[in-house]
């Protein structure tokens, strides 16, 4: 292809480092995202170790869009049987363009890394203590603190992240819903993350306070960038990895990449000592697929010569199916005078199967359960974790209540229906089969087959919906709900089918497991079959988190680091600070600039605020993929 004058001034400015040529890195990663970033941080604290990252998309840390908490981003819907999968494709990846939610499994949850799959070293303790080396919490101001339980020793106080609550306390939640459930015997609001999850919380936002602004991998990034042991190419999409040696283990010799704006396909090669893939649940099995590990019979389709046999890379796909189409409504006596002057609110409700299905269907499910032993399309260590999550009460589904509105999205945390993503073409540029297979797993409930994934949301929600509005004092304010709470289950199970969609909150693909069990990276995040090839994303969770996956994946990142330096005996720092005091109160800015306190603050959001994943602008900032409902369909836009 011929360069044109604009395209080599592009190439020169974006795929060129400003960093002295170095000959050979210690690590290259693919992927400036959540995990891939973080971990570039990290490493980069040994000014004796080299890194370089590769990041498709371009760099963004300026924009509002990104940086302005109020602009979060909002669903697309979707239309005719397919719909998005929007991920960040910038500096700072998905993270710099999610809704900053951030919050930790339980205990249990996480033990269960260790103790049913056998990730040694991978449980509570370690997992959580990574989260808190990740984050600096600030303590809500004095005069919220009533509504918002925090417990300082339960967060960090000098990672890289910073987590703040919302600024203001819509009270339908403090003064209505919150008593509801509690006198119903749900969990009482409390810290989320002192191991036990259930339960109706106001979780946590990465927001740096005292500008309001979104903290994410991009802005750790900020703090860093002027290392000189540290260098971002943005425009440059990784196309494979490149191999010093195959064989028995193949060892990579670094990674390849073209400038992913398309202006010419020319071709560099870096070299690296290890090569760490973070592109992502989508992105990661498809950089592995194309350098040649995967199941022969994918690669060989495509004229991929196989290097390492594995056909688990692209298995264990996960997204969680959520009524977020249209939420279930609550109509309120409009006599009532509602107060809390911020538009996002974070009022996250986790709750377990025994709390919110009725003890029929509690009853019904588990007997189905207790007599499946296997499940087609299904890991058995799946099945394991989810059996064990069900009858030790973890949260398996989520209501969240995200703005000032009476509205609640259900959310089936841990589907039992997994998908796969896959190349099906040798093109590089050319996006993966996404096969999300939602709701494919049947159960028998009373004699009755259903999809289980709906049906258990579904029943979920009618219980929910039902109990908050006819309880007091809910009860009290509530006119009636959209759909019906009081219709027969056929023709709410409709509604709800009609109005449930992707959660965003894809997971797997390269799930960390033993081999056997289905595994494509061990408990060091090594691939199988390879000397020095990791993947450090949220492609490597073993199972669906029940948290919002952001918290977990850099928690994910804070251990791959330590990982990685134990290993190569690498000199190890304290992680680059939020620019924090630890456990310092939140002051929030007033009308964007000045100090105040947060809960007299007027946004300025406009009333008909939406949300922002348009504004983000996804053609921009996003890889938009569509991933078929049914059948695997996945094309760029
Ligand atoms: C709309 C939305 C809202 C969400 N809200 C929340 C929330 O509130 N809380 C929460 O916990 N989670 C949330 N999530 C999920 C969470 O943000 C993600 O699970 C997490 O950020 C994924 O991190 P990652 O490191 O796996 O991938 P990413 O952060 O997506 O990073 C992958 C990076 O790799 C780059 N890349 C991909 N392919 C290539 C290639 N070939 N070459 C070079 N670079 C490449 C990408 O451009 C990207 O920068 C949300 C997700 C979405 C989409």
């Amino acid at each position: 292809m011929m360069l044109s004058k604009i395209s080599v001034i592009l190439l020169w400015e974006f795929c060129v480092a400003s960093h002295d040529s170095i000959s050979q890195y210690d690590y290259v990663i693919a992927g400036a995202g959540t995990a891939g970033l973080l971990l570039a941080s990290i490493l980069s604290e040994d000014p004796n170790v080299n890194v370089l990252v590769l990041e498709a998309g371009f760099d963004s840390r300026k924009e509002a869009n990104v940086t302005d908490p109020e602009r979060r981003g909002l669903y697309d819907n979707g239309t005719g049987g397919s719909q998005y999968v929007p991920r960040g494709k910038t500096i700072g990846g998905t993270s710099a363009m999610n809704w900053m939610i951030h919050n930790e499994d339980s205990r249990v949850q996480l033990d269960i890394w260790e103790s049913v799959l056998n990730l040694t070293g991978w449980n509570w303790e370690s997992i959580s203590t990574a989260f808190r080396e990740s984050e600096t919490m600030y303590a809500p101001p004095t005069d919220l603190a009533d509504d918002l339980p925090y417990d300082a020793s339960l967060h960090g106080g000098t990672g890289p992240i910073a987590s703040t609550f919302q600024r203001s306390v819509y009270t339908l939640y403090s003064q209505y819903v919150s008593p509801t459930l509690e006198s119903r015997g749900f969990t009482p609001t409390h810290d989320g993350n002192d191991g036990n999850a259930n339960g109706p919380n106001f979780l946590p936002f990465a927001i740096y306070p005292f500008n309001y602004t979104r903290s994410y991998a991009g802005s750790v990034y900020t703090t860093v960038e002027y290392r000189p042991n540290l260098e971002v190419r943005t425009n440059c999409q990784v196309t494979g990895i490149s191999w010093a040696s195959t064989g028995a283990n193949a060892t990579a010799s670094g990674l390849r990449y073209v400038p992913a704006d398309g202006s010419t396909n020319q071709t560099t090669q870096v070299a690296s000592r290890e090569v760490v893939i973070s592109a992502g649940a989508i992105q990661s099995p498809q950089i592995l697929e194309l350098s040649g590990i995967g199941d022969p019979n994918i690669l060989q389709a495509v004229g991929i010569t196989p290097v390492v046999n594995l056909s688990n890379v692209g298995t264990s796909l996960r997204d969680p199916p959520m009524t977020n189409y249209w939420p279930i409504q609550f109509k309120i006596n409009g006599s009532m005078k509602l107060t809390g002057n911020e538009s996002i609110q974070n009022f996250i409700d986790l709750e377990p199967a025994s709390k919110i299905l009725s003890p029929a269907d509690y009853n019904a499910a588990s007997s189905w359960l207790n007599s499946t032993s296997a499940i087609p399309g299904l890991a058995d260590a799946q099945l394991a974790v989810f059996k064990e999550l069900w009858y030790t009460d973890q949260p398996l589904i989520e209501f969240a209540w995200q703005y000032q509105t009476a509205n609640v999205t259900p959310y089936c945390l841990v589907p039992l229906s997994q998908g796969t993503v896959h190349i099906n073409s040798s093109d590089p540029m050319h996006p993966p089969a996404i096969n999300p297979n939602y709701n494919v797993v049947n159960a028998t409930i009373n004699g009755t087959v259903v999809q289980w994934d709906m049906w258990f949301l579904a029943k979920a929600a009618q219980y929910y919906t039902k109990l908050l509005a006819t309880t007091a004092p809910m009860s009290s304010i509530v006119i009636s709900t959209v759909p019906d709470y009081k219709l027969p289950f056929e023709e709410w199970y409709e509604d709800i089918f009609q109005q449930t969609g992707s959660s965003q909150h894809l997971t797997g693909g390269n799930p960390m497991l033993e081999r056997e069990a289905g595994g494509v990276v061990d408990t060091e995040l090594k691939v199988y079959g390879t000397n020095n090839v990791r993947v450090v994303d949220g492609s490597v969770f073993p199972y669906q988190p029940s948290a919002h996956p952001m918290g977990v994946t850099y928690a994910l990142a804070v251990r791959a680091a330590r990982i990685f330096q134990a290993g190569k005996s690498t000199k190890t720092t304290s992680l680059p600070s939020s620019n924090a005091s630890a456990n310092a109160t939140a002051t929030f800015p007033v009308g964007g600039s000045e100090s105040g306190n947060g809960s007299s603050i007027t946004t300025g959001v406009p009333a008909s605020y939406t949300g922002g994943a348009n504004l983000v602008g996804f053609e921009k900032l996003g890889w938009a993929m569509f991933g078929g409902f049914v059948f695997a369909i996945s094309q760029f836009v």
